[in-house]
């Protein structure tokens, strides 16, 4: 199959497997609200579920630009599974012992999904299998075994480390000297999600409105062209466009991230490369990627590409989720790397989309008591677990901002209320994020070409901007 066959954009695989939503009624008018959520991914629709599952009396409102799971919710790699962006940092800052809380936290959170989705009847290809995390260089060998110390050390006593032969008994990858693997992980169909929640929350009682931009978020008001959301709280989940709103432009830095697809593998392809638990499936490169075996015998794998449009770009209207055709080919590559008997193999679909990036690179959730303007996001990547401890964590912030609850231990977690400086204006912006990007592909060929177990200086000092070191 050549590249030409290979469809780009069209949002995402995801939607072309099981289809675009029917469109919902853009707002009508100017009208009020306990509660307004700007932004139909997960994070805003979680917090819609769980606020109105609390206190079914609140008027619970969502304003979406264009349709509920268009951004990152409906593109991504469907990892669920425990990560938080930032959690090293937050142990630094916090002490050991509240990030080991925010740790348990985002794995009582894998369950969590995976126990409403049944309870709501969501069918969305969700299956346990863990995150399977494998190194292929000696360096990549070393970095795994001081991840696997360090993921100990928060508490993850079920976590297994496997040298090169336990490792090719669950998934053959070539070269493969070792793996992590944490039970604290499933594997998803993104769009089947995001589908199935927007319509719980809308069974709920809560209004979903789309195709209504949000131009400003100010006290009491979200503000459209078609109208005025007045609200106590404004709650803002709007993770990678955050900075086309008014007053957000350097917050978080929208980050692009690519994937392809590729067609159903036979099954002699399967029996060469095992892959029976259907582990998400991730590397310890600097430049990361990350793998699904899909539901339907694919494998979809994703990495950065182009890293970060000049300005803070997202992708346009008119062609949403179109990626570069040369990240296209390096996906192609990596995969091949990964599985050498898919070479020549048909890649069905290829798209990108944005994530959220804090200037400190760390996601958080906040509330500000003066305004009743909230947030959440800067997730940087790990975000499908995560904007469910989001949803439930505005939720009990709002409840107790508003008297109807106290304090939980969600609202005491380490990542809520974090603030950080903005990120620098442009060009700084862009050649800061290109540089580091750079760095990690300069690595990775390094320690490729000269195996050594040292990671190279380069990407330590990339690390080290990044919080990843
Ligand atoms: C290609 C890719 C692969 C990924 N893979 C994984 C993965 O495997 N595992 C993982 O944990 N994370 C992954 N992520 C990250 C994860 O998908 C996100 O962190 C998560 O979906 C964020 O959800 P969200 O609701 O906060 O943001 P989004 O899903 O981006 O939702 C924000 C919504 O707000 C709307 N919006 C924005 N601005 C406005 C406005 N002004 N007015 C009204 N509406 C607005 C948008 O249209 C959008 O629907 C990936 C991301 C990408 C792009």
């Amino acid at each position: 199959m050549s590249s030409a066959d290979t469809v780009n954009g069209g949002i995402s695989f995801w939607y072309a497997d099981d289809g675009l939503p029917a469109p919902r009624e853009p707002l009508g008018g100017d009208t009020s609200a306990d509660v307004c959520v700007v932004g139909g991914g997960y994070t805003g629709l979680w917090t819609a579920y769980y606020l109105k599952k609390a206190a079914p009396f609140l008027r619970v409102t969502v304003l979406e630009q264009r349709f509920c799971g268009y951004g990152a919710s409906g593109r991504n790699g469907g990892w669920l599974y425990n990560g938080i962006a930032g959690r090293d940092r937050y142990a630094a800052l916090h002490g050991h012992e509240a990030a080991v809380r925010l740790q348990r936290a985002m794995n009582d959170t894998v369950g969590e999904v995976v126990r409403v989705a049944a309870e709501e009847k969501i069918e969305a290809d969700i299956h346990q299998g863990g995150v399977l995390e494998v190194a292929y260089t000696p360096a990549q060998l070393a970095r795994l075994k001081a991840f696997h110390a360090a993921e100990l050390s928060y508490g993850e006593g079920d976590r297994v480390l496997r040298g090169a032969r336990e490792t090719a008994e669950r998934v053959r990858v070539a070269g493969a000297v070792g793996s992590s693997w944490t039970p604290h992980g499933a594997r998803l169909h993104p769009v089947k999600l995001v589908k199935g929640l927007a319509a719980a929350v809308e069974a709920l009682g809560v209004t979903l409105h789309e195709s209504t931009p949000v131009t400003d978020i100010r006290p009491g008001h979200a503000v459209t062209p078609y109208g005025t959301v007045r609200a106590p709280y404004v709650l803002r989940c709007t993770e990678g466009f955050t900075a086309s709103l008014k007053g957000q432009r350097r917050t978080w830095l929208p980050m692009n991230s690519s994937m392809i697809v590729t067609e159903p593998l036979p099954d002699d392809a399967w029996d060469a490369i095992g892959w029976a638990g259907r582990e998400t499936l991730g590397d310890m490169a600097h430049a990361y990627m990350y793998a699904q075996r899909t539901a339907d015998g694919r494998i979809a794998i994703g990495g950065r590409g182009v890293p970060y449009r000049y300005g803070s770009k997202t992708d346009t209207a008119a062609d949403p989720g179109r990626t570069q055709a040369a990240t296209v080919e390096a996906l192609r590559t990596l995969l091949v790397r990964f599985f050498p008997q898919l070479t020549g193999v048909g890649i069905d679909h290829a798209w990108a989309g944005v994530l959220g990036v804090p200037r400190d690179w760390c996601a958080t959730v906040a509330l500000d008591r003066s305004t009743g303007l909230g947030w959440a996001g800067g997730y940087v990547g790990s975000g499908v677990a995560t904007a469910n401890l989001a949803g439930r964590t505005l939720r009990d912030l709002v409840r107790r901002d508003s008297g109807q609850a106290g304090a939980t231990d969600l609202t005491g977690l380490a990542w809520v209320d974090h603030r950080v400086r903005k990120w620098e204006p442009e060009p700084l912006r862009w050649l800061g994020v290109h540089g580091l990007y750079a760095a990690y592909r300069a690595a990775d060929r390094r320690e490729l070409a000269r195996p050594t177990a040292r990671t190279t200086r380069l990407a330590r000092l990339a690390d080290r901007l990044t919080g990843r070191g």
